[in-house]
């Protein structure tokens, strides 16, 4: 019986796309002038559309980032606005619907990320909304923050579900700890054979929960 869902936000239940095209401009123009044409413009494109898919700390080591260039980059992102409302996905109506207590766990820059969950007006539906800041001093991750869900909410391991989009990040996590996890495979997300069970959007968790 699952009494909990701990959500991932972005790419499941709002699209990054839904910020607009230049959501970002403010990060590309401070990537472009500290890097002073370091990298070159083919990995700085590169780079620029892997924002949009996942955390900043892993694009900027995977394109190798000179350390000023991901200062610049950092704060950056720690300001960016976010629209004053949001949508997210078109079934996440469903959300307020699903008979269990409901847990946001999302990484990314704090501010930015909780002017997006502003902006969704979704916090109310959580009992519990966790921010994994990249630009905290604290920072622990998905995994020790599930860790904490459980043991501070009492829940035991086979009534928790984990529901998002990443295999490397709260797939891998939920699996480390044993916990059912399941992709909700979005536009653009590549389906992983580690998670437990894979759904096109809310509604087919709705129905997963019914027939659990
Ligand atoms: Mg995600």
């Amino acid at each position: 019986m699952i009494k909990a869902i701990v959500f991932d936000l972005d790419h499941c239940l709002m699209s990054p796309h839904e910020l607009g095209a230049h959501a970002l401009a403010p990060v590309v123009r401070a990537v472009t002038e500290a890097n002073a044409g370091r990298l070159s413009e083919g990995v700085l494109r590169s780079a620029f559309a892997d924002f949009m898919r996942a955390p900043f700390d892993r694009v900027a080591l995977k394109h190798g980032f000179p350390e000023d260039v991901s200062a610049a980059a950092r704060t950056a992102f720690a300001q960016l606005a976010v629209p004053r409302t949001l949508r997210g996905y078109a079934d996440l109506p469903v959300l307020a619907r699903l008979p269990v207590r409901r847990y946001l766990v999302t990484t990314g820059f704090l501010l930015f990320q909780q002017r997006k969950i502003d902006a969704l007006g979704i916090g109310p539906l959580f009992a519990g909304v966790y921010i994994d800041a990249i630009d905290r001093p604290a920072r622990t991750s998905k995994k020790a923050i599930f860790a904490e869900i459980l043991a501070s909410q009492g829940h035991v391991m086979d009534e928790v579900l984990v529901v998002g989009d990443s295999a490397e990040s709260e797939i891998a996590a939920g699996n480390e700890l044993g916990l059912a996890t399941v992709q909700i495979l979005r536009e653009g997300v590549v389906r992983t054979g580690d998670a437990k069970h894979h759904i096109e959007d809310l509604a087919e968790l709705e129905a997963l929960l019914g027939g659990a």
